[in-house]
């Protein structure tokens, strides 16, 4: 090859864009290639690269299978999982994370002396190698799926991830979506509504997309970041120890064991009974009991439920039943599971479609949506939609919408906001994510002041703009609209200091929570209401400003208004707040319009 074809070859290289499943368990990574979307296997010739990260004493590390093998000598300098860390503070790491998790200064985990991203950036770093050395060439860009529940800070802690290997990571995409890129790729002249269950080692999450003509638009998303094979591993070997009568076993005994549960749960999706068996675990005692496939599925009948209800809601969100669907796709190592599969085929009235490779689609799916952002395929476009509603908190402690879930990014929102009382010269935004009607019940994702001169109550305009990006990464931007001055806040530090298991509970909580919530919103905004009437009804009173007709029913009103208040109770307050509106009405007309009067008398008179 001469030097100038080289040069042409690489610049060519250079536009691709990799597609990288960034998995609990498994990772893998893909490009499109002569118009095409391939998976890229590692040097064992897997397309399948376990995400575990070994780490030397001496700060060398290895990625994949090649990490695995060095668990029977140093179990506890082999990482694992590591997704279930990433975004999160190390107050919020689970029990039983199969290596010892300490405080960085900041707060967040660090495991063997990294953070979460460095040892993500070491799976996406092997990747980009693989990509590399299969394509010939240097490979600088990437598309990296997260699943949809991923929270902002989740979602950075991804980007970051790549950035620290090299790459510059493009988009983020949902896994569901992704899955559902590459169940569409053979279908696109078809209209056609799927629904994608997605149950991985970590994390579940079930999307609903409508299709047509190669346009992909979600229209629902829900799912558990929480929730995944991990779990149920956990379960079996719990369930193994008491029967074994086995109490406290060490950090390396346990991931010993908990490989054994997997290997167990594996088997079990094959055959009726295996057999847990682990000699001298550790070190002198030896473990060996036979589980059948009906213990499995009593163990996982509450987890598999966790996955139906989060269906019926993301059916519910977007208004259709299951039969206005054409697919039920199901993807992610978990759905291998016999029991999984008849629950899903049952929740939904139909077979699931089991023709995506369960973890070969999501690679795929990223690596299709990096040929459409390279050019190179050309078909397909994406719409994507946030997964939470969006808002800020007002006055009353309410939450109030700017995005509402469900829609489609990139998005912008902005409203005008006030200042609740005189002499006022600072608001606080705080930026909620959730859907409960009380911003106390939401997730605040950050906080920021706007300064303003001191004005009077109700004369300061403050606009509110937020836009999320093609990634889900939030921007926040308040403006003072008489100085023209913003304030912007970007959320994607790690510092969320909120207890996640909240977030995944917000959904689900928002349902059951859905009639009370409303009573306190609706309380709140009559009581609010009620507080600014009550003052100017009394001072007109005094003032004896009412007609003699109208006084009684006014001071009546007036009274009602008090005794619901003390109440409590929603509905009764908004009545009488409005029954005292109505009786105040023609007074306030008459007040409004002699106060006119006087300001042009006095401009007549030229004052
Ligand atoms: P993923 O995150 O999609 O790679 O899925 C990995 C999860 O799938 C792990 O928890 C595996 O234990 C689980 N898994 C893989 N194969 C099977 C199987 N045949 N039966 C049950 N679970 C499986």
């Amino acid at each position: 090859m001469t030097d100038s074809a080289r040069a042409v070859k690489l610049a060519a290289m250079s536009e691709m864009i990799l597609g990288i499943d960034l998995g609990t368990t498994n990772s893998a990574v893909g490009v499109v290639d002569s118009g095409f979307p391939i998976l890229l296997a590692n040097e064992e010739g897997r397309r399948i690269t376990p995400s575990a990260v070994w780490i030397g004493k001496d700060g060398s590390v290895e990625v994949g299978a090649k990490a695995l093998r060095r668990r029977a000598l140093e179990p506890e300098r082999v990482v694992t999982s590591i997704k279930r860390l990433m975004g999160r503070r190390t107050s919020e790491v689970e029990e039983n994370f199969p290596v010892q998790v300490t405080a960085g200064a900041d707060g967040s985990p660090r495991v063997l002396g990294k953070s979460p991203e460095e040892i993500s950036a070491e799976i996406l770093l092997e990747m980009k190698r693989i990509a590399e050395w299969r394509m010939g060439a240097e490979i600088t860009k990437a598309v990296i799926t997260v699943p949809a529940y991923f929270h902002d800070a989740q979602r950075a802690a991804t980007k970051r991830a790549g950035e620290l290997a090299g790459l510059e990571v493009v988009r983020i995409l949902n896994e569901p979506t992704a899955a559902a890129l590459a169940y569409g790729l053979d279908k696109l002249g078809e209209k056609a509504r799927v629904a994608v269950y997605d149950l991985g080692g970590g994390t579940f999450d079930l999307s609903i997309l409508e299709m047509q003509d190669g346009v992909f638009q979600v229209l629902a998303t829900h799912g558990d970041t929480r929730l995944g094979g991990d779990d149920l591993d956990a379960l079996i070997l719990d369930c193994v120890l008491e029967r074994a009568a086995i109490g406290e076993i060490d950090l390396a005994a346990r991931v010993r064991l908990m490989a054994e549960a997997e290997r167990v749960k594996l088997a079990l999706s094959d055959e009726e009974v295996a057999v847990f068996r682990v000699p001298f675990y550790d070190g002198s005692r030896s473990l060996e009991e036979p589980v059948t496939r009906a213990d499995l599925e009593k163990l996982a009948s509450p987890w598999i439920a966790r996955t139906l209800r989060l269906c019926r809601q993301a059916l519910a969100d977007a208004a259709l039943q299951p039969e206005d669907l054409s697919a039920v796709v199901v993807v992610g190592g978990s759905t291998r599971m016999p029991a999984v599969r008849r629950a899903v085929g049952e929740l939904f009235g139909r077979e699931p479609d089991i023709s995506q490779h369960p973890d070969e689609a999501i690679a795929l799916g990223a690596t299709i949506q990096g040929g459409v952002l390279s050019g190179a395929l050309r078909q397909m476009i994406l719409l994507d939609v946030t997964p939470l509603s969006l808002g800020i908190e007002t006055f009353g402690g309410l939450m109030n919408v700017l995005i509402p879930r469900n829609t489609t990014i990139p998005c912008k929102a902005g409203e005008m906001f006030t200042n609740a009382a005189d002499g006022q010269a600072a608001m606080r935004v705080r930026v909620l994510q959730g859907e409960r009607e009380m911003a106390k019940d939401n997730w605040e994702l950050g906080s920021f002041d706007v300064r303003f001169s001191p004005s009077p109550k109700g004369q300061a305009r403050v606009g509110v703009q937020f836009k999320i990006d093609e990634n889900g990464i939030l921007e926040a931007l308040a403006r003072d609209v008489s100085t023209g001055v913003d304030t912007v806040i970007r959320i994607e530090s790690a510092a969320v200091d909120v207890d996640d298991a909240a977030v995944e509970a917000m959904v689900s909580e928002s349902v059951e929570h859905a009639f009370t919530d409303m009573a306190e919103r609706v309380f709140t905004e009559a009581k609010m209401k009620a507080e600014e009437l009550l003052p100017a009804v009394e001072a007109v009173l005094a003032q004896g400003l009412a007609l003699d007709d109208e006084r009684g029913d006014i001071e009546s009103a007036a009274a009602a208004v008090r005794v619901a208040l003390a109440g409590g109770a929603a509905n009764p307050l908004k009545s009488a707040v409005q029954r005292l509106d109505s009786a105040t009405e023609a007074l306030a007309a008459r007040l409004v319009e002699q106060a006119l009067d006087a300001a042009l008398d006095r401009k007549l008179s030229g004052e």
